[in-house]
């Protein structure tokens, strides 16, 4: 069963972890013990992530193949920025033989420092070619896309980067799982547009607890999310009171307010962005009933 369909048969809220692939073999060992303490609270499923541009696309494989077999039900990443038809349906079959029930299909970003990258070049343009790819060669494989709640970087509108979305939606995408934001109305308002427009395509809010200023500092640069000023001051009261576990403690309670939030105004369940760390998700499922 794909995980569009356990998402229609599913009643009650749930909770999905993002896992990284570690680029160094060392690390294997404790990425799995982390991956068996967080199977052991039982998500509707895990997504592993695909290296930019489709370098280490083999750890991708790797570690979907192993999280199937340690009891997960799985859905890959994979851009299509640079690549062929027949590597994308190489991947897909190599997906489909470790069990792997579902795609996220995604565009992904040109390579970093190749300010001339060639959009026209390749086969694929924007993740609405690769959904399509995928439904016509892959008709039995699930597939999601990414939606962003505050627009992608991009993107010249608002209205813009919806309108591409519901064309996503429109082309066989089965859900949305979301880029991180902290603004719940942003969300709130991703889905209205959707529903307005006819689509009732669930959209998994995903959430990323923040860690420590530096760690929300990158990821601000990498995504362009927004952060409420309200947020901010908090956790720099947080740090001047008690450091850096203050932060992290201050990042905790937030993300629960986020998630119950969600909750309330909807959302199936949370996609937490785990960081290949087990602990604080296990607190956020506690402190939320999960
Ligand atoms: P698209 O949907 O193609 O959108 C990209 C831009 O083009 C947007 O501005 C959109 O509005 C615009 N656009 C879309 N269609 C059209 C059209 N037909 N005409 C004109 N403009 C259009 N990256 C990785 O490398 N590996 C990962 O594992 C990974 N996982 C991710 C998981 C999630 C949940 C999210 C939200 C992002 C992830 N990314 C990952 C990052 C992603 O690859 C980038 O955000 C990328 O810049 C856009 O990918 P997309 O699939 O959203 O692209």
């Amino acid at each position: 069963m794909t995980i569009g369909n356990a998402l229609r048969q599913r009643q009650k809220p749930f909770l999905s972890f993002e896992f990284f692939p570690p680029s160094d073999p060392a690390h294997l060992p404790a990425f799995y013990a982390t991956v068996d303490r967080l199977r052991a609270v039982n998500p509707l499923f895990a997504s592993v992530t695909y290296g930019a541009g489709g370098k280490k696309q083999q750890n991708t494989l790797n570690v979907t193949t192993e999280l199937v077999r340690r009891g997960y039900q799985v859905m890959a990443h994979l851009t299509c920025v640079g690549a062929s038809p027949e590597r994308i349906t190489a991947f897909l079959d190599d997906l489909r033989a470790g069990g792997v029930t579902d795609v996220l299909a995604l565009r992904g970003d040109p390579p970093a420092g190749d300010p001339n990258w060639d959009w026209n070049a390749g086969h694929f343009r924007h993740a609405l070619d690769l959904v399509r790819f995928i439904r016509q060669q892959a008709p039995d494989m699930g597939v999601a896309v990414a939606g962003y709640p505050c627009p992608h970087p991009e993107s010249p509108t608002f209205a813009d980067d919806r309108h591409h979305l519901a064309a996503k939606i429109a082309a066989g995408a089965d859900f949305v799982v979301t880029q991180l934001f902290f603004d719940v109305r942003e969300y709130v308002d991703l889905v209205r547009g959707l529903r307005a427009q006819g689509f009732t395509t669930p959209v998994i809010p995903g959430i990323l607890p923040i860690q420590s200023f530096e760690s929300l500092r990158r990821v601000l640069s990498l995504c362009g999310a927004n952060i409420p000023g309200k947020l901010y001051l908090q956790l720099e009261e947080a740090d001047r009171q008690g450091g850096a576990e203050a932060v992290r403690e201050a990042g905790l309670r937030f993300a629960v307010r986020q998630i119950r939030r969600l909750l309330d105004e909807g959302a199936p369940g949370i996609h937490l962005y785990t960081l290949n760390k087990a602990d604080l998700c296990l607190r956020l499922r506690q402190e939320t009933g999960l």
